[in-house]
């Protein structure tokens, strides 16, 4: 039986994987997990405080600056481009459909279809009995 330990984020008790065993340092719930990763990249990062430090200007000066980089991929890949533009225009369709289809809450406009005709109306009067919601609309001109 593997020895147990204690998580030393939610100080519950757990049992180690048995291909981990004592290496295992949480009890394994993902939260503990990240914060375990968390402190251990900031230890790294304290004892290798150069690592990252002139990656950027040295990244600059081998490929340009980001947007340089991605205006010579967008030259040197022109499948790429096209691709993107055909999932941007059927992103943007399909948005604009959806957009159209809603209407929102706070809106006193809203689409009405009669008789297959579709138009813009706007809501003057509101009242209720019992049994009934009283709906008053006209036109809206705009
Ligand atoms: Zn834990």
């Amino acid at each position: 039986m593997p020895k147990r330990g204690k998580c030393p984020f939610c100080r519950r008790l757990f049992i180690p994987d048995l291909r981990v065993k004592e290496r295992q340092k949480t009890c394994g719930r993902k939260e503990c997990c990240r914060e375990q990763k968390r402190q251990s990249d900031a230890r790294w990062r304290s004892q290798n405080p150069d690592y990252f430090r002139n990656l950027y200007p040295q990244q600059k000066q081998a490929y340009g600056t980001r947007a340089e980089y991605r205006k010579r991929y967008r030259k040197d890949h022109p499948d790429y481009v096209q691709r993107n533009a055909a999932f941007v225009k059927k992103y943007r369709r399909r948005r604009n459909k959806k957009a159209e289809k809603d209407v929102s809450s706070t809106s006193c406009d809203i689409r009405l279809t009669v008789w297959k005709q579709t138009g813009k109306v706007k809501i003057t009067h509101v009242s209720s009995t019992s049994r009934d919601i009283l709906v008053t609309l006209c036109e809206n001109a705009s």
